[in-house]
């Protein structure tokens, strides 16, 4: 007879979560903001994070800037670089879809239609408003989710040093998504993407001068 523990059966919740391959190999991170202490603060270059030092001084050698402690566990660099060439290995290593944090984790992920998660959930319709505009004001205003779009690659400098995922929840970015989305498919292999830090500078209609930072995804060809 095969004895085989049932506690998950019992307690489905504290089954450890499958290995996710998509960032359990990462050795960094890639961001255009960042947290200073609870704040969110936004960068006009790419800022790049590792639990491995000798990453982020490799990181700084290409792009500039000095690795510091981040905290206990994270060293950081904030480089000089608006522009990284990337390799990624296909139509899978850009990931995207909505969500709203609360204090333990997701309690609202969607692909704006329907549900992602939990489980259970998976499928049925979120309820997330259909017009662009009310989905940004949800999210601005805290009671609607955000864009969570990941990006995972290699350097085109260096691809030896493995694979970094770029994380971004700005609107700007969602909208270049379809265009690199559909050109990721058709190269269905492994593809040159070059990132930008675009910067926007535009006066509302009320007077307003608004300048902001978002990450620019270019696929530019096979690689
Ligand atoms: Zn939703």
């Amino acid at each position: 007879m095969l004895l085989s523990l049932r506690i998950y059966e019992t307690d489905p919740d504290a089954k450890p979560r499958p290995r996710n391959p998509f960032v359990d190999d990462v050795v960094g991170r890639v961001s255009a903001g960042m947290m200073q202490g609870r704040r969110p603060v936004a960068l006009s270059t790419f800022r790049f994070c590792s639990d491995d030092p000798a990453v982020t001084d490799r990181v700084a050698e290409l792009y500039g800037g000095t690795p510091e402690d981040y905290d206990e566990n994270t060293s950081h660099v904030i480089t000089d670089a608006v522009t990284v060439d990337a390799i990624v290995d296909g139509p899978d290593a850009l990931r995207s879809s909505l969500i709203l944090f609360g204090p333990s984790g997701p309690i609202h992920h969607c692909d704006g239609v329907e549900f992602l998660e939990p489980p259970e959930d998976r499928g049925t319709p979120c309820g997330c408003p259909p017009s662009l505009r009310e989905r940004k004001d949800l999210a601005r205003s805290g009671r609607g989710p955000k864009p969570h779009i990941e990006l995972r690659f290699r350097l085109h400098d260096d691809p030896e040093l493995g694979y970094f995922v770029l994380r971004t929840s700005s609107w700007s970015t969602v909208a270049e998504l379809p265009a690199a989305q559909d050109t990721l498919e058709e190269i269905n292999g492994p593809a040159k993407v070059r990132l930008v830090m675009e910067h926007v500078e535009y006066t509302t209609k009320a007077g307003r001068a608004v300048s902001y930072h978002y990450p620019a995804l270019t696929v530019i060809g096979a690689a």
